[in-house]
């Protein structure tokens, strides 16, 4: 099925298939229609045997500016009308309340990025520009990452929407979570060498040569058998559910939905995200995100 918001392709010999978000001029931000596409791809290259490794890429400037919370096209996937996304004509979405938001975000925030972790393929982000907020869940539930140089990260979700974190809450795990707490409370972005420190990425790249590095990363790793490949993803991914991965993300997406459902009360349903009388700045009015440096208070 072609697609609106992605492409896929396969290449050496089949064995890599990278899946690209290709909503640039929205700086990739998550809508519907690009998570759809997006999971519809990833479980592609899934049912696919010759494939063996998956490179999640982008195209544009930045990875991803996080979940689309503005476009006129975000707000006609929800409108009832004919423009009205399927998607919001079940899942929660006829239920209200809280019970809405919890389903919805559930069924497209939360398990879907889940599933996406336990894809039976190794899976690599490659990431540049910026990865912002819910562009950290697309990455995080990869195997691997590799970053541009330049790349930076952050989740201002705290700042900037009076939110506690995202539906998928891998802050504690990918950061630590001390720099967990800093970057939340400050909004502050952290760089790509300081990410390979935290080990959460890999590899840094020139920008000019991400992609072919990248491919020549990956087909390293697609020289694994199979067999060991998934197992040695496995292997690590249960031993961190052992460490109790599983629960806190649950924990985590319901302290994530009584954050939201506060909102909601205080504004008397207007908004579920904080709001400037509430002391919460405009996010439309936020300015450059600022890195996270030792020394500076
Ligand atoms: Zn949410």
């Amino acid at each position: 099925m072609p697609h609106q918001f992605i492409t896929s392709e396969k290449l050496a010999g089949g064995r890599i298939a990278r899946i690209t978000l290709d909503r640039a001029a929205k700086r990739n931000a998550q809508n519907r229609g690009l998570l759809l596409e997006l999971g519809e791809a990833l479980e592609e290259a899934e049912r696919d045997d010759d494939v063996r490794v998956v490179i999640l890429a982008a195209n544009g400037p930045i990875f991803s500016a996080g979940h689309d919370i503005g476009t006129a096209e975000f707000r006609a996937e929800i409108a009832p009308g004919p423009g009205q996304h399927p998607t919001w004509q079940g899942y929660g979405a006829t239920r209200s309340g809280a019970e809405q938001r919890m389903l919805q975000e559930w069924h497209f925030f939360f398990r879907n990025t889940r599933r996406w972790r336990d894809l039976r393929k190794i899976t690599i982000a490659q990431v540049h520009g910026s990865v912002i907020s819910a562009g950290l869940m697309l990455m995080w539930c990869c195997d691997l990452i590799v970053a541009a140089e330049g790349t930076v990260f952050a989740d201002v979700v705290g700042t900037r929407l009076g939110m506690c974190g995202l539906e998928y809450f891998g802050h504690p795990w990918e950061f630590g979570p001390r720099k967990a707490k800093e970057l939340l409370l400050t909004g502050d972005s952290i760089g790509a060498a300081e990410a390979a420190s935290l080990g959460m990425v890999s590899k840094i790249f020139p920008a000019e040569s991400l992609a072919d590095d990248t491919l020549t990363f990956a087909a390293r790793v697609a020289a694994r058998p199979t067999m060991a490949a998934l197992l040695i993803k496995e292997s690590v991914n249960q031993a961190v559910d052992c460490m109790g991965f599983p629960n806190a993300l649950n924990a985590a997406f319901a302290m994530h939905q009584l954050n939201h459902a506060h909102w909601a009360e205080v504004t008397q349903g207007a908004a579920d995200l904080g709001t400037p009388e509430f002391g919460v700045p405009d996010w439309r009015e936020a300015g450059a995100i600022t890195p996270s440096e030792l020394t500076r208070p």
